[in-house]
């Protein structure tokens, strides 16, 4: 531990915001302002938290949390909130100071991801002091991940906490049913063809969990630039397998994507867009894809149709809007 730099003690304290005791609210406060930096908590801290907490999400439908800067309003928001959850990892790349700031000054901060065990996460080669930070691709997982979000609201609203409790017992039931959907539509793609490319790397945990290969134009953070090296070898393995579709990403621009289909076809492949799926935010509030639920339907039966597996059009609830 010597060897740290600043910035990994830094993120190794952010990880520990998790941990440390915060005071409940006086019982006259109702409804406590539970802000979140991303959707994909948020939907979870809205499942868990119900009548009794006031959610609000920072980062906005199809927006980037990889380069998302708070603005001063924003900043007010976070510091006026009553308890922050946040992914973490340094999925949320450039809010770690006011993260941090906030957390300093008393307030509860959450790092969600942050609480699961280290040896269940992927590695992250970028920062070697975080974990990959898309953690919420594998249900699995997240279902796991959610129990720190009841304990930081039952942490805030003790005498309310068989309420959270029972919450997330019935968020896990319907984790569970959803992960069943998405390894049964994972599983129906051809052996052959089980090759996800999509835009960014923010499907390693979701392959690992269904038993894909992933590529990907750009790393685990959206910062770098994607080059044409890495294009090229991506292209080759499209051509040399035979793999039907790639992927744009709702929160990356899909430039790069196109240039695979364009270079596959150059090579006489004809690659098709298998759908722009939901990478590092959800849909548009207010509907089925606005969801955590909804997101990762969307991806599973996205994926599999286009990559010649079988799935019902408007995927595991007859919810999804038609492609
Ligand atoms: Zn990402």
């Amino acid at each position: 531990m010597n060897s740290c730099s600043a910035i990994t003690r830094r993120a190794l304290g952010l990880g520990l915001l998790a941990l440390t005791p915060f005071p409940a609210l006086a019982q006259n406060r109702t409804q406590p302002r539970a802000l979140s930096t991303v959707a994909m908590v948020g939907d979870l801290v809205r499942d868990i938290g119900g009548d009794r907490i006031r959610p609000e999400t920072l980062i906005g439908e199809g927006v980037d949390p990889h380069l998302f800067r708070p603005t001063r309003a924003d900043t007010a928001r976070l510091l006026a909130a009553d308890i922050i959850f946040a992914n973490g990892h340094r999925l949320e790349g450039r809010m770690g100071d006011v993260l941090a700031r906030a957390a300093a000054n008393g307030k509860p901060v959450v790092m969600v991801a942050e609480t699961l065990p280290r040896a269940k996460l992927r590695a992250n080669p970028e920062y070697p002091d975080a974990a990959d930070p898309h953690v919420w691709m594998d249900p699995v997982l997240w279902a796991e991940a959610a129990g720190s979000i009841a304990a930081g609201i039952a942490r805030l609203i003790p005498d309310q906490t068989s309420v959270f409790e029972a919450n997330l017992a019935a968020l896990r039931a319907r984790l569970a049913a959803l992960h069943d959907y998405g390894a049964r539509v994972m599983g129906s793609i051809p052996p052959r063809q089980r090759l996800l490319v999509t835009a960014h790397d923010a499907f390693g945990y979701f392959s690992a969990r269904y038993g894909l290969e992933v590529d990907s134009i750009q790393g685990l953070s959206t910062e770098s630039e994607a080059n044409l090296a890495r294009i090229e070898a991506i292209v080759r393995g499209l051509v040399d397998r035979r793999i039907p579709a790639v992927f744009a990403e709702t929160s990356v621009p899909d430039r790069a994507v196109r240039a695979l289909i364009e270079g596959a076809g150059a090579r006489g492949q004809r690659v098709a867009l298998g759908g722009t799926l939901f990478s590092d935010s959800l849909g548009k509030p207010g509907t089925y894809e606005g969801t955590y639920h909804g997101m990762m339907d969307h991806n599973f039966t996205t994926i599999a149709r286009a990559l010649g597996g079988e799935a019902p059009a408007r995927g595991m609830l007859g919810r999804l809007a038609a492609a």
